[in-house]
Order: structure tokens, then sequence, then C-alpha cells
């Protein structure tokens, strides 16, 4: 029993991140040819994606006991969403202001890459959520749109006749249960595959330029351990009344996996099953907060964000005015809505939030370096702030 305990997927997940760091450092090419066995599960987890968000805000929503209870849901689960991504935010630039990382450092012009800019438009952005085709979303795996319209179709059968929607009903709960069924066998191969994608991702970055950005960097970890350590459960206990360090330990496997895979999407099909089966969180809140905060509730994005911005005005020699620093705290704000929950999805949105603030979007360039180490971190605290979401909603529905 004790061996088994000790052999669990997170142990040994564990064990496979500082595997696969000391590997990634020591043996470049191996590990980079090795890197197809890190796609290969990373594939499978992505392959579950559509399917369980689909099923589960279907299933979720219409089996809510009425619409009071759905308008109560959506409410709280908007209300922590902006208020934690906010609270990110104000962390970030509070921090950044004290530590003031990169003053006086005025580095010489960005090394010239080529970066697609990212336009801010609000009506491209309020668009870009509403599918014309939901076959071409689900065909091209366009998240906000899908959750759109899933969202919607669910609300419409709660207007149908019962008999009527029991079928639907039965037939997206199968295919939700079917699929948490693969779930829990990728979920098996965590270790291996978290393995190699850590040796891969340090074979492939270093971990030279971390050091020559310490202060930068150090900055963003600061950050985002206040964030995850003491923001996030103080909000768990006072709104919750629930202990957040046990719930996270009970959890922990998803920010885990968040972490070695740096995608919140691709996270999903593991923060369900231990939501669900480890944290105590009901299937139809679990189904209805978690697809959606992966997609849209990232704290780490905004807290990196923000800081990164901030960073770059600095080593530039720009002075940000207040009226600048409050565009910075919106737009971040919208960035990390937008931003896909996949791997460096928030650096492409920070194209959006220098132009903002008329910084040059080339910019980017002195940070790209160590953006793939800082993903990990981000990833895991926006995962953690999903969860800890869904348990909050949860506690605060049943009570
Ligand atoms: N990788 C992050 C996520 O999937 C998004 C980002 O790049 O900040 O949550």
């Amino acid at each position: 029993m004790a061996t088994k305990k000790l052999l669990s997927v997170e142990n040994l997940t564990l064990l496979a991140i500082v595997g696969g760091v000391g590997f990634g450092y020591f043996f470049h090419q191996a590990s980079l040819d090795l890197k197809v066995i890190g796609d290969i599960y990373l594939k499978l987890l992505k392959m579950l994606i559509i399917p369980l968000v689909v099923a589960s805000i279907y299933i979720a929503i219409t089996s809510l006991s009425g619409k009071e209870e759905l308008k109560s849901i959506g409410i709280k689960a908007f209300a922590y969403y902006l208020s934690t991504t906010a609270l990110a935010v104000l962390l970030g630039l509070v921090l950044f202001s004290i530590i003031n990382p990169g003053a006086g450092e005025h580095l010489l012009a960005a090394p010239s890459v080529t970066i697609a800019k990212k336009e801010l438009s609000i009506s491209d952005f309020l668009l870009s959520f509403i599918p014309a085709n939901i076959f071409d979303a689900l065909a091209k795996g366009a998240i906000l749109p899908i959750i759109f319209f899933t969202i919607f179709f669910a609300v419409g059968s709660l207007f149908i006749q019962e008999h009527k929607r029991s079928v639907l009903y039965n037939f997206f709960d199968s295919i939700n249960d079917a699929m948490m069924i693969l779930a829990k066998w990728i979920i098996n191969l965590t270790p291996i595959g978290v393995f190699f994608l850590i040796a891969a991702t340090v074979a492939k970055h270093g971990l030279e330029p971390i050091v020559s950005l310490y202060s930068y960097v150090l900055t963003v970890l600061a950050a985002l351990a206040i964030h995850a350590v003491v923001t996030l459960p103080a909000i768990g206990y006072f709104f919750g009344r629930f202990n957040p360090y046990r719930y996270f330990l009970a959890i922990k496997e998803a920010p885990l996996i968040a972490f070695s895979t740096a995608s919140s999407s691709a996270t999903l099909p593991v923060s369900l099953e231990v939501a669900e089966e480890k944290g105590g969180v009901s299937k139809k809140v679990a189904g209805f907060v978690l697809p959606l905060g992966a997609t849209i509730n990232m704290d780490g994005t905004a807290l990196y964000e923000s800081i990164a911005v901030m960073f770059i005005a600095n080593i530039s020699g720009v002075e940000l005015s207040l009226a600048q620093q409050i565009t910075i705290f919106l737009t971040v704000t919208f960035a990390s809505i937008g931003a896909a929950g996949i791997p460096g999805a928030g650096l492409v949105m920070m194209t959006m939030v220098l132009d903002s603030v008329g910084l040059p979007v080339e910019s980017i360039a002195l940070i790209i370096t160590v953006d793939r180490f800082l993903d990990m971190f981000r990833t895991a605290v926006n995962n953690w702030g999903d969860l800890l979401g869904a348990k909050l909603i949860d506690r605060l529905l049943t009570r």
C-alpha cells in the first residue's frame, strides 16, 4: 500500500520533472530526438479537448435544476474569473514598482525579429466569439466560439420538451463518461510524457538566458508565487470556507501537468478528473467552470504580461504615466481572456498590450528567451486558479 502511494502518478510526475531537467541539460541531442514521446502524450491529451469541452458544458448547463441556478453559477463564475484576474494584474504592477527590475539597464535596441502584431479592436474581439459555422470552428479547434455555441445550444435545450432534452443529455453524458475513461488511461502515461517534454524544453532553450534576465524572472516568479500561495487560497478560505492547501494537495496532479505541458487546454481532461474524483467538486460545477476557465481565466498570464510590459518599458528607458498603467491594466485583462490555452499564447497577446501603450512590438525579442520557462509557471497558476474557482463555486452553491 505504502509503495503504491509512493509510486503514485503525482510522485512519479514530480520525479519526471526533476529528471527531465537533468536529462535535457546533459543530453541535448537525445532529448531533442526523443521529444516525439512527449509530443505523443500531449497529442493524446489534446485529442480529448473538444469532445470534453462540448459534452461537459452541455451536461453541466442542462443538469442545473433551473434557469435560476444557471444564472447563479454563471454570475459567480464570471465574477470569480474577473476579480482574480484583476487582482493578479494589480499584484504584478505593485510588485513591479517595489522591485523595479531592469531600472537603469538601458539595453541597446532589441534584436530584430519579425513578430506578427495582434491588433487591439474590441469589435474584432467580440466578433471572434461567434462562430459563423460551428463545424468550421470544431474542425479548427477554435475553443471560444465552440464554448459560445455550446452554452447557447444548452440554454436553448432547456426550453425544449423534457423527453427530447433527455435524448441529447444522455448522448452528451455518454460521450463525457467515455472521454473521462480515456483521460484516466492517458493520465497514467504522464510521468513518461512529462519527462521527455521537460527534457526537450531544457535542451532547446537552455538555462543561460534565465541567469541574464534574472531580475525580471525573479519578479515574475515572486508575483506568481504570492498569487498562488496567498491571494487565491485566501479567497478560497474566506469565501468558500474550505482549506485551500488541503484541496491543492488533492488536485496537485493538474497544476503539475499544466506546468509540464505549458497548456491549460491540454490539462483540461486531467483537471476535470481530479476536481471531481479527488477534489469533491460536483460534475455540474466542474463541467461548467473548468472548460470555461481553461480558456478565459488566466491569472498567471495576466500577471506575467503586466510585469513583462513594465519591464520592457524600463529597459527601453520609457517612463509610463498613470494613464498608461491603467491602459495596461485593462488591455492585459482582455489579453488574458483572449489568450488561448496553449504554449506561448500569452507572448502573442503581449504584442497587443505593448501596442496599446506605444512600445515597439519588436522589443518582445528581449524577453522571448525566457518565455518558455516562465510559461510553465504561469500556466500552473492559470490552472490552479481554475481549480480553486471550481471548488469555491461548488461550496457557494451547496451552502
Ligand atoms: N500557456 C498558457 C496557458 O495555456 C497561456 C500563456 O501563454 O500564457 O495557460
